[in-house]
């Protein structure tokens, strides 16, 4: 098993960080990439798994820590799993809102029982740069997009985000509901378990 005290988070984003660091507890301590390098690696992958694993590399590259990156976005089945990787940038830099309005044009002839989609989370640690074993862990949350958003939690593409089984939107989850239920939560409840720590 791979023991780590010391990891560097692939992310300039300080809210990662405080996240991630609440989930793993104390047993290990998470530094910024912004400590040691602002440069971003070509995220050149074509899944979730491949540009985590870019991304956790070149952080252990510039910092010589272990180094974990997650990846993260929408797999919508009747497009083929897009907006998958460009979940970001999917109607070019317009931001979340022409984001959710490029996908509702895009199921506009869709019937409900094709609407299915997955939030996704890769997450990918290497102990070094060159590592060749490195621990892989993908959370999945299964749901349906909405014909018009619904609640205004979250962020991205939650107010679309259907939920059968607790028949509302992730936007209409508080911020404790959906940070279990997520596919970030579960992805991090496989590391923590691939790592030997406790449930925190
Ligand atoms: P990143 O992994 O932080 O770069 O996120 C990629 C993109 O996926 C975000 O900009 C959102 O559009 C989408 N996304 C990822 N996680 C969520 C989520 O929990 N809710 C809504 N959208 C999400």
């Amino acid at each position: 098993m791979m023991h780590v005290n010391e990891l560097v988070l692939a992310s300039h984003n300080a809210g990662k960080l405080k996240e991630l660091q609440a989930m793993l507890g104390d047993a290990v301590k998470v530094r910024s990439i912004g400590e040691f390098s602002s440069v971003e690696p070509e995220e050149n992958g074509l899944s979730f798994i491949e540009n985590a694993l870019i991304k956790a590399r070149h952080a252990a590259r510039v910092s010589g820590l272990p180094a974990l990156a997650d990846d993260s976005g929408l797999a919508v089945d009747a497009l083929g799993g897009a907006p998958g990787i460009h979940s970001a940038r999917y109607a070019g830099g317009g931001g979340d809102a022409a984001n959710n309005a490029k996908l509702l044009e895009a199921l506009r002839a869709v019937p409900d029982a094709e609407r299915g989609a997955q939030f996704v989370c890769a997450l990918a640690l290497v102990r070094h740069a060159e590592d060749p074993l490195p621990i892989i862990c993908e959370g999945l949350w299964q749901g349906q997009i909405l014909h018009a958003p619904r609640g205004s939690n979250g962020f991205g593409y939650d107010p679309l985000f259907w939920l059968p089984e607790h028949d509302c939107s992730s936007a209409e989850l508080d911020a404790e509901q959906k940070n279990r239920l997520s596919h970030r939560a579960r992805a991090m409840a496989v590391l923590r378990a691939r790592l030997g720590l406790a449930d925190v």
